[in-house]
């Protein structure tokens, strides 16, 4: 059956790359009715935080990405990476290695000097007809893999083809530290062995660690799963993307007003297509997403067609929901939201028009909080000639029954008795009430507002 697993390290917020390749991995066992692990790799003991962790669960449950085993945490089974490294020890796979980090740094420089590869030579691997050099006194030993000499190693990577590595390039690997913490490359090894990973997704900056799992593997008798290294998404600038250029936590994009729907079908672009499709759902993504197609080069991330695919779905989504969520934004910014099902009536009659709840909120705040149109606006539109008129709506307003036909009606009249062009009122209106030029359809923003606030906006001029 087919098993895929994410497996990020807590070190910090889930990053939109690992994110991906959760996506990936997902969309991959759901299409074949298969089964996700969730795994957390905190071997990393003095990087990797609580906090950490529930950040990750909280964004991958925000992107909708359910899993059906975990979170399995590495920590709680350095029993078992012990039990079989014990057991490769005595199968000889494996070593104790008294070479101290000095002495190994020693080592490397004196390669380089003569112009050579920095590697472990190989000192306490033991040979036959070999003898060791004597145990130092006080040294805790590392545990290094005896890595295959000669031959090579070769994969069908799942999205770079046929990748091959000879033997002779490789190294003997750490597996495991002097404190019984085992390393990434082992760790894993065994993890995805054990909890039985058919594929596995990732960065393809484990590129050059596959060979030496592969190897773990085979030692182990353990059957290889597939392997799928996808490329890096590169920043707008072509850089890799990171933290100095920009948000890379999908946490960020919660908090900036994204849809985990928009989040997932972005993300699910970048390195993969499915012909010309730019919007789909979770569901077509699953039934469609069967491994294939999946890009050999690097993805650009693309804030521009991010924020598009967004407005896209906040266009379509529903009222009541952008309500709380836009609600969540006022409180953030310390304003007090209005009751819900205004609230969403508002949603509705702004959301075309923007492309984040955070956009929608800024268009928003003006029925909670006291708004100023820029000067440049007020000097152009708030002229003399206007100012009876604006009084005069502000009296018929002041006694009106508020509805949105009452305020068409009474618009229409002062504009009529003072012999004024719609735009010649409504713009001005606007200006004041809203702090804005350009609103949709005037009478059907007044009506949101309470009548009380928007006569004592139309008198502050
Ligand atoms: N903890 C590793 C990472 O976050 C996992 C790599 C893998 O999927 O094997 O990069």
């Amino acid at each position: 059956p087919v098993r895929t697993r994410i497996a990020p390290s807590p070190t910090g917020f889930l990053h939109l790359g690992t994110a991906r390749t959760a996506l990936f991995s997902w969309a991959f066992a759901r299409h074949h009715g298969g089964e996700f692990v969730l795994r957390i790799e905190d071997t990393d003991v003095a990087r990797s935080t609580q906090d950490s962790v529930d950040q990750i669960l909280a964004s991958m449950h925000w992107l909708g990405l359910g899993y059906d085993e975990g979170p399995i945490y590495q920590m709680q089974r350095l029993d078992r990476y012990q039990a079989v490294v014990d057991q490769l020890i005595a199968e000889g796979k494996a070593y104790r290695c008294y070479t101290t980090p000095e002495e190994l740094e020693a080592m490397k420089a004196g390669q380089e000097a003569r112009g050579e590869k920095r590697r472990y030579d190989g000192t306490w691997r033991p040979a036959a007809g070999k003898t060791l050099p004597a145990i130092p006194a006080g040294v805790q030993p590392v545990i290094r893999f005896a890595n295959p000499t000669d031959g090579e190693v070769t994969w069908n990577d799942l999205v770079k083809g046929p990748i091959t590595i000879a033997n002779k390039e490789i190294d003997d690997l750490i597996i495991m530290r002097a404190d019984g913490v085992p390393t990434y490359n082992f760790a894993v090894v065994v993890d995805d062995w054990d909890m039985r990973i058919s594929h596995v997704f990732r960065g393809d900056e484990h590129i050059n660690n596959t060979p030496w799992q592969i190897n773990i593997f085979q030692a182990l008798g353990a059957p290889l799963p597939q392997f799928g290294h996808v490329p890096v998404i590169l920043g707008d600038d072509g850089q890799k993307l990171s933290k100095r250029r920009g948000a890379v936590s999908v946490t960020a994009y919660e908090e900036n007003g994204y849809l985990p729907e928009a989040m997932l079908n972005y993300l699910a672009r970048l390195g993969w297509s499915h012909g010309d499709d730019e919007l789909f759902t979770s569901e077509q993504l699953v039934s469609w997403f069967d491994g294939s197609h999946l890009s050999k080069s690097p993805a650009q991330w693309d804030a521009a067609k991010l924020e598009w695919v967004n407005g896209q779905y906040i266009k379509q989504a529903d009222d009541a929901r952008l309500a709380s969520l836009v609600a969540a934004q006022m409180s953030r910014r310390g304003l007090v939201a209005p009751e819900a099902s205004r609230l969403a009536q508002m949603c509705a009659l702004f959301k075309d028009r923007c492309s984040t709840t955070v956009a929608l909120t800024d268009w928003l705040a003006m029925y909670v909080s006291d708004v100023q149109a820029s000067e440049e606006e007020r000097v152009q539109h708030l002229t003399e000639a206007v100012r009876p008129a604006l009084q005069a709506l502000a009296d018929k307003f002041s006694t009106l029954d508020w509805s949105k036909a009452a305020i068409q009606a009474a618009i229409k009249e002062v504009i009529t008795a003072h012999g004024l062009k719609m735009p010649q009122l409504a713009i001005p209106v606007r200006v004041l009430v809203c702090g804005r030029a350009q609103t949709p359809s005037v009478d059907a923003v007044l009506e949101l507002f309470d009548k009380e606030i928007v006569v004592k906006r139309l008198r502050s001029f």
